[in-house]
């Protein structure tokens, strides 16, 4: 896959690569601009989010917001969201693999386009595919692995801390080293010439 940002944008709008195409209202591509040095990746778009064509504008998508801004993130603004898969499975089942290798293509094209500064994968489903691994999120939380050769973080879902609320604070820890780890790199390595 080669297309620019533009191209790829379409193509998945017009996407019948998988199952998912035929129960879906809109695709759900990404927002944010493709220079953004941070990128977030959830699982599947909802029942919101395949109505309006966004990311994360439901309930899980009301705490995403709030998360950003307690470190002084706004999406959009220096901040791409995105998701594994492009199209709502319904009932809100988890993507099964099939449908995750048919639009995987989509998310490292962005990934290749946008170069992100740091990837945080957020819940399990994003965490496991995108580290090609069956670990917890418990395990994998904390650390500094890569993906695509960028450096990346796993968080919980902001729909699975709605449910369990003490997790909320280990959350925030992780926001916390997100930052930390961002301003790490961006001291180390020197400023992309986009
Ligand atoms: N959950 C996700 O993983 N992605 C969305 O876009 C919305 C909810
Ligand atoms: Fe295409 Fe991905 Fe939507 Fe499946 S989920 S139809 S692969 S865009």
């Amino acid at each position: 896959m080669r297309m620019n940002w533009q191209a790829l944008q379409q193509s998945v709008a017009g996407c019948t690569a998988c199952p998912l195409a035929k129960t879906r209202t809109r695709t759900v591509f990404g927002v944010g601009d493709p220079h953004s040095d941070w990128l977030f990746v959830g699982e599947a778009p909802g029942a919101e989010e395949d109505a309006q064509g966004e990311p994360f504008v439901g309930q899980a998508g009301k705490l995403l917001d709030n998360m950003l801004a307690a470190i002084a993130l706004k999406r959009g603004n220096n901040v791409c969201i995105a998701n594994v898969v492009k199209c709502r499975p319904p009932d809100n089942r988890n993507p099964e693999t099939g449908e995750m290798a048919a639009c995987a293509p989509y998310l490292t094209r962005q990934i290749e386009l946008i170069r992100p500064r740091l990837i945080v994968a957020l819940g399990r489903v994003a965490a496991q595919r995108l580290l090609a691994t069956g670990n917890t999120i418990a395990s994998l939380r904390g650390k500094l692995h890569q993906h695509q050769g960028i450096p990346l973080m796993v968080t919980y879902h902001p729909a699975y801390l709605l449910r369990n609320l003490p997790d909320k604070a280990r959350a925030w820890e992780d926001l916390c080293l997100a930052v930390k780890t961002m301003q790490d790199l961006k001291s180390t390595e020197p400023p992309e010439d986009t």
